[in-house]
């Protein structure tokens, strides 16, 4: 049985419909998955369909932005109800946010002479709800501004490059009472990617866990098995159970985990779908 609770469709910044992703998951093995675009999830009933065609196990997911002292964090919610108001009032807030980042971030590429930012990043969203970096930085390769993407953020789009601006994302107690709201199980993304010092970490996982938090992934992207090891030991030391997740957005990009195949958790983990209670 192989699982995956954090990738991505067109919903977000995904390459992949919904039914393309769960499909490649399952031909990677995959039984039990989450889709987690980024705060949207309007691609479950899709990908639903799909699992229920090919016999793999959906679970309700979503990746929610988050600013926490001043730094944006990822909580991924998972098997919660995707009717419920409260989460969706909040996730319709970010992205609400998100359209107004575009267009401060494209205010200040205008003045570096690049023009038509913000209408190039939401031509190149699938979902015209949902506009991000990653199309932004679509937008800047199309346009001859750079080679790639990883030199869009290294050169443009990075924390403290020319085109980055402050953003107020969810608040974090908002984000883990809504996705508890929703009777979901709240998860901190990628904690390996955010550069944090030892003592913000162990900060920020004290608080998530006061708050109701449930899980830290412990491993999630490319992480190697030393990483792994000791997140697993930041979770027990924080009574958090323990997630897995690819990340996956695209063939060999970035996050460059294999959709649907994370390794086995380290022993003395607790794995939080013993805790999922969709069928
Ligand atoms: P946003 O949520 O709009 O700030 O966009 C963040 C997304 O951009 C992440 O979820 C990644 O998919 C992508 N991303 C972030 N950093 C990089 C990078 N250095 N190279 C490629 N993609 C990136
Ligand atoms: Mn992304
Ligand atoms: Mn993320
Ligand atoms: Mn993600």
């Amino acid at each position: 049985m192989s699982i995956d609770l954090h990738c991505h469709s067109t919903v977000s910044d995904g390459a992949l419909s919904p039914a393309e992703v769960v499909t490649l998951a399952r031909q990677n093995g995959c039984t039990l998955l989450a889709l987690t675009d980024h705060d949207h999830t309007g691609g479950l009933a899709e990908a639903r369909r799909t699992a229920q065609a090919l016999g793999v196990r959906l679970i309700n997911g979503v990746e929610i932005s988050v600013t926490w002292r001043q730094r944006t964090v990822h909580i991924v919610g998972l098997d919660f109800d995707d009717a419920e108001p409260t989460l969706q009032n909040l996730l319709a807030r970010v992205r609400q946010g998100r359209r107004e980042r575009m267009c401060a971030m494209a205010v200040k590429l205008a003045k570096k002479g690049i023009h038509g930012a913000y209408e190039g990043a939401l031509a190149r969203a699938a979902n015209p709800d949902m506009v991000s970096r990653t199309h932004l930085a679509e937008f800047l390769i199309a346009e001859g501004h750079v080679r790639n993407k990883a030199q869009a953020f290294s050169k443009y789009l990075g924390d403290g490059k020319p085109a980055s601006v402050r953003h107020e994302w969810a608040a974090l107690d908002e984000a883990v009472a809504a996705i508890r709201a929703a009777g979901g199980l709240a998860v901190i993304a990628h904690p390996i990617r955010y550069g944090f010092s030892a003592t913000a970490k162990r900060n920020l996982f004290d608080e998530f866990a006061a708050l109701g938090g449930h899980a830290i992934e412990v491993h999630s992207g490319s992480s190697s098995a030393n990483d792994a090891a000791n997140y697993a030991f930041l979770a027990q030391r924080h009574n958090l159970m323990a997630s897995c997740g690819s990340d996956f957005h695209r063939m060999g990009d970035y996050g460059g985990g294999v959709l649907g195949a994370c390794p086995p958790l380290p022993a003395g983990c607790r794995p939080v779908w013993e805790a999922f209670r969709q069928p």
